[in-house]
Order: C-alpha cells, then sequence, then structure tokens
C-alpha cells in the first residue's frame, strides 16, 4: 500500500511520491502535520535497479530504432509501481539545531 506519514498517518498522495522520485529523491513532507520523510536507503537502491535493469535488457536485445516505445512503458510502469514499493522513513534532522557552539 502507499506511505503513511510515520507521525500522523496521513496517506502520502501518489503524485508527491512520483514527484520526489523523478527530482532524485527528494524528501516528501507530509500534507498533514509537514514531517519530512526520506526515501530509505533499501528502496532508493531498489528503484535504480527497477529502472536500470530493464533499460539495460532493452539497448542489448532491441534494434536501436525500436527501444523508444520499451523505454516509455519501463518509465511509465516504474512510475506508477514505485509509489507503492518504496518505502519512506521519518528525516531526524531536529538534532543538530545550534547546541551551544557559540
Ligand atoms: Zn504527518
Amino acid at each position: 500500500m502507499i506511505q503513511k506519514c510515520e507521525h500522523c498517518r496521513t496517506p502520502f498522495a501518489w503524485g508527491q511520491i512520483f514527484k520526489s522520485l523523478w527530482f532524485a529523491f527528494q524528501p516528501v513532507t507530509c500534507r498533514n502535520c509537514g514531517t519530512e520523510h526520506k526515501v530509505a536507503n533499501a528502496s532508493r537502491l531498489m528503484a535504480v535497479m527497477l529502472l536500470l535493469v530493464p533499460v539495460i535488457v532493452v539497448f542489448i536485445f532491441m534494434e536501436n530504432s525500436s527501444i523508444v516505445m520499451p523505454l516509455l512503458l519501463i518509465i511509465a510502469a516504474d512510475s506508477l509501481l514505485l509509489p507503492f514499493i518504496l518505502k519512506y522513513e521519518k528525516l531526524e534532522k531536529q538534532l543538530d539545531t545550534n547546541n551551544g557552539n557559540r
């Protein structure tokens, strides 16, 4: 199922994760409470694999003239599926706000 906010359990919108995905795994901010979530490292790796492996297969096995459609299909399939597969975790960054170092 699609990810929920770890703080308030509000489900992320598919479009939020989609955007995060195609902008180099930007953190997703909860629409309800504003908590930032980043893609878990394992999910990041999986997303790259799911994108790269089919692309490489297409490049190896297809004629140059016919790779556009398969590539578009791969991108479409990944865009649809990855928001449901990727795991997001709460971004912990409150710890480093000037802790008396002045
Ligand atoms: Zn939230």
